[in-house]
């Protein structure tokens, strides 16, 4: 940590000022870098020294953006990807070979839950799904051969929270890898290395950003964890353009301001909705009527920007509430200073069988609002006439 405070640490963690003394870190768009003389080449490049080589390796814009994220997740290295999918593929396969098994929680995002299901399998890596809601089957679902216990929490979009502490314990006691995909809660919410994950996953489009401009991901970790992702990564090459890390670490100067206003916004959006006679169940992580909603006090500082409800006409009141919105963007992305509403059974989660939904809760009246930055009351008022328009 360089300074005591999250906010301080997002905003003065910077690569060092060239000559120019210049005040916003500069945009290193470069695909190479110069070595002084054949033997530093030499050096750079059997790891005698540190330095930059090669974008697909290192360069200075992406070395700032993992550093302040080390600092706001309290881990000690890190890699930013290309995508947060590219995180969540590389921080499974940098560590895991054919044969070896993940137990993962049920609720996961949407690409998460192909790679699982779709992909590994390929090269013979197989997993075991288990309910948040189960905790007592967490243990049994652990083989000789797991290598890593990976969940999302709060998840996308069933917004279920997992006892991160208790989890923690459970991957130390069998000496498997704590792989959480931190992307709802963000840094300055929770940080899962506090509570023993070994590895933090983030996809950076979301909150991160926060303006829905850039696709980013980031894995998170030890020294010596990071070693492996690192040494996969340099030679399979997902990594992260300079101009996004670039775009991400200024983000990231105002996550703590933007959090706060997401989930008071969000908060207020929950309460009113819980009054409404009109809608089915709504989900928000420190609503108490959410099942876990002392855990998510406990182990966040607050709900997040997410909240969920259930319009109990199905899909076809759905629809007609999506195209009754005047202001709220009807898109897939998330975390974005705008409202966005999404759909989850027609969209992110529609590759998943029916069953599969129902088992994770995405019912076909399920609507997943990111809500944004706007003021509060133009955000219920336009939600507000569109659950009129549906009825
Ligand atoms: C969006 C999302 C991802 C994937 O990230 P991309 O940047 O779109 O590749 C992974 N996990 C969660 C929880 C997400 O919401």
């Amino acid at each position: 940590m360089l300074y005591e405070n999250f906010e301080t640490n997002a905003i003065r963690t910077q690569a060092e000022q060239t000559d120019f003394r210049e005040h916003a870190v500069p945009l290193y768009l470069t695909s190479s870098f110069t070595f002084e003389d054949a033997e530093q080449g030499r050096a750079l490049f059997a790891d005698e020294i540190a330095g930059n080589i090669y974008t697909r390796f290192s360069n200075p814009n992406n070395t700032e953006l993992i550093e302040k994220l080390c600092y706001l997740e309290g881990t000690e290295d890190g890699i930013a990807t290309a995508s947060g999918m590219a995180a969540m593929f590389v921080s499974i396969a940098a560590f895991l070979q054919s044969g070896d098994h993940i137990v993962a929680s049920r609720s996961v995002f949407g690409s998460t839950h192909q790679i699982l299901t779709m992909i590994l399998p390929k090269w013979g890596i197989s997993h075991t799904y288990v309910d948040i809601a189960t905790p007592e089957k967490w243990e049994s679902a652990i083989q000789a051969n797991t290598k890593m216990i990976f969940v999302e929490t709060p998840s996308n979009p069933a917004l279920d929270i997992i006892d991160l502490a208790w989890l923690g314990k459970l991957a130390k006691k069998h000496k498997v890898i704590l792989n959480v995909d931190n992307c709802f809660a963000t840094p300055y919410l929770q940080n899962p290395a506090k509570y023993g994950a070994d590895i933090v996953t983030h996809s950076a489009t979301k909150f991160i950003d926060g303006q829905g401009r850039t696709i980013g991901g980031a894995i998170l970790g030890s020294k010596e964890l990071i070693k492996q992702v690192r040494f996969f990564a340099r030679h399979t090459g997902p990594s992260m353009s300079p101009f996004n890390a670039w775009v991400l670490s200024k983000s990231l100067e105002t996550l703590a301001v933007r959090m706060e206003r997401h989930c008071e916004n969000a908060l207020k959006l929950a309460t009113y909705l819980e009054t409404l006679e009109s809608v089915g169940k709504v989900k928000y992580p420190f609503l108490a009527s959410h099942p876990q909603y002392e855990l998510a006090k406990k182990q966040m500082k607050h709900g997040g920007g997410v909240v969920t409800f259930e319009l109990r006409g199905g899909i076809e009141q759905g629809r007609k509430f999506l195209n009754a919105l005047k202001m709220c963007s009807l898109t897939a992305n998330l975390g974005d200073s705008r409202t966005t509403v999404t759909h989850s059974a027609s969209t992110t989660h529609s590759k998943l069988k029916e069953e599969e939904r129902q088992a994770v809760g995405i019912t076909a009246g399920l609507v997943r609002v990111s809500v944004g930055l706007e003021y509060i009351d133009d955000i219920i008022a336009d939600i507000s006439q569109a659950i009129q328009a549906s009825l």
